[in-house]
């Protein structure tokens, strides 16, 4: 079974581009609005998945809040729509720049993910006389049971701030004058699929609080428990849309939120991974002795998730109906790591054959780069056609 997508209106466009399915999307906005509403959950969309100005728009009309990591996507976030109040910024180094334009945007909450950064978000708050929102992030030491490079819950890595030194920290917090510490934030990891990753989140959150209630007699009004539900690459046809119902499920049953706290999260991946494909072009077909090259002409400068994480997408060739060969899917640039699938099972192709790579609305189009000196690619959506 093949996505479906409009193929002949694909004939004059230029390749590679990436095609969004907008149905899919607002489907997927739904479902989440529908599954977070039953318990109340505030979601935040984690901008640095795609970032394109059109989803961006989507994505605020339909409610959600949003989650940033530089200045520039809170500019992007004001821009698209997103109220400034519901709008969050995390990231372990933000500049004195952006913090300054996020304290002038007023924005939500600052995660904070070190005293030093602590005190100097107090200082350019001080200088605007202004109180900034802050959550700080605690680095709960769970296994996300992920990929090593997208693991982040770990102790001592550099997100964060260690559970030991959570009471001092807080208590440091607690002096700042320019500062309100509203809330705790976390995020394990990202690609989750084994829910049992976020039950563990929730225990330990929950030990956490209680620690901090009679150590410091602290409770924060707000608890954000990150992003990271992952999706199903191998099958996108079947499962185009995240298993959001069980994801919020897990946190209602698990998570035991004390009298007036509000839950928060920031998926970012499952929000838009299955609108997007890449949609490229067959080059060229190069047989070897044992193997079937097909030279496409996306790379990695497209879509880097494959070499970058050794991530898997799903490969459709939408021209062909022959019998199924084996090839190797190859990008045109140069290095070896510029392999979209090896061994892949596709319908006969041929030069000129158009190909879809599916699943690549989350961290594709917005970590393309002009390495080789190529375009960026464009991007379409499904009702431009
Ligand atoms: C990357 C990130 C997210 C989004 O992660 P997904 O796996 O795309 O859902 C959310 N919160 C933080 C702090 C992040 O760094």
């Amino acid at each position: 079974m093949k996505g479906v997508f409009p193929v002949a209106r694909f004939e004059d466009k230029e390749t590679p581009f990436y095609y969004y399915d907008v149905e899919l999307l607002e489907k997927t906005l739904d479902t989440i609005k529908t599954e977070s509403g039953k318990y109340g959950f505030k979601v935040h969309y984690a901008v640095k998945a795609n970032a394109n100005k059109r989803i961006l728009q989507l994505i605020s009309q339909s409610g959600l809040g949003a989650d940033c990591v530089s200045g520039n996507e809170v500019k992007a976030c004001v821009e698209a729509g997103f109220p400034a109040e519901k709008i969050v910024f995390a990231g372990v180094g933000k500049t004195d720049k952006e913090i300054n334009e996020a304290l002038d945007c007023n924005i939500f909450c600052f995660n904070v993910e070190s005293r030093q950064e602590m005190d100097v978000i107090n200082e350019l708050a001080a200088a605007k006389s202004v109180k900034a929102q802050i959550a700080i992030r605690v680095n709960p030491n769970v296994d996300a049971h992920t990929h090593a490079k997208i693991t982040t819950g770990l102790n001592e890595n550099k997100f964060g701030i260690n559970l030991e030194m959570l009471p001092d920290t807080i208590r440091h917090a607690q002096t700042l004058e320019h500062v309100e510490l509203i809330g705790l934030h976390f995020h394990i990891g990202s690609q989750i699929t084994d829910m049992s990753a976020f039950e563990d989140l929730c225990v330990r959150i929950n030990e956490l609080q209680d620690e901090l209630e009679q150590k410091l007699n602290l409770v924060v009004p707000n608890i954000n428990v990150g992003g990271g539900l992952g999706v199903n690459y191998e099958h996108p046809n079947h499962l185009p849309i995240a298993d959001f119902e069980t994801y919020f499920r897990v946190f209602s049953k698990y998570l035991k939120l004390r009298a007036g706290q509000t839950l928060h999260c920031e998926p970012g991946r499952s929000v838009v991974a299955q609108c997007g494909s890449l949609i490229t072009r067959v080059t060229y077909l190069k047989e070897g002795t044992v193997k079937k090259f097909l030279i496409v002409d996306a790379g990695m400068t497209d879509l880097i998730r494959p070499a970058m994480y050794d991530s898997y997408h799903r490969i459709e060739n939408l021209t062909s109906d022959e019998a199924e060969e084996t090839y190797d899917v190859v990008g045109p640039i140069c290095e070896s790591s510029d392999v979209f699938g090896k061994d892949r099972v596709l319908n006969k192709s041929k030069r000129g054959d158009v190909l879809a790579i599916r699943s690549a609305g989350a961290y594709g189009e917005i970590m393309s780069s002009r390495y080789n000196l190529r375009a960026l690619p464009k991007a379409y959506f499904s009702d431009d056609f």
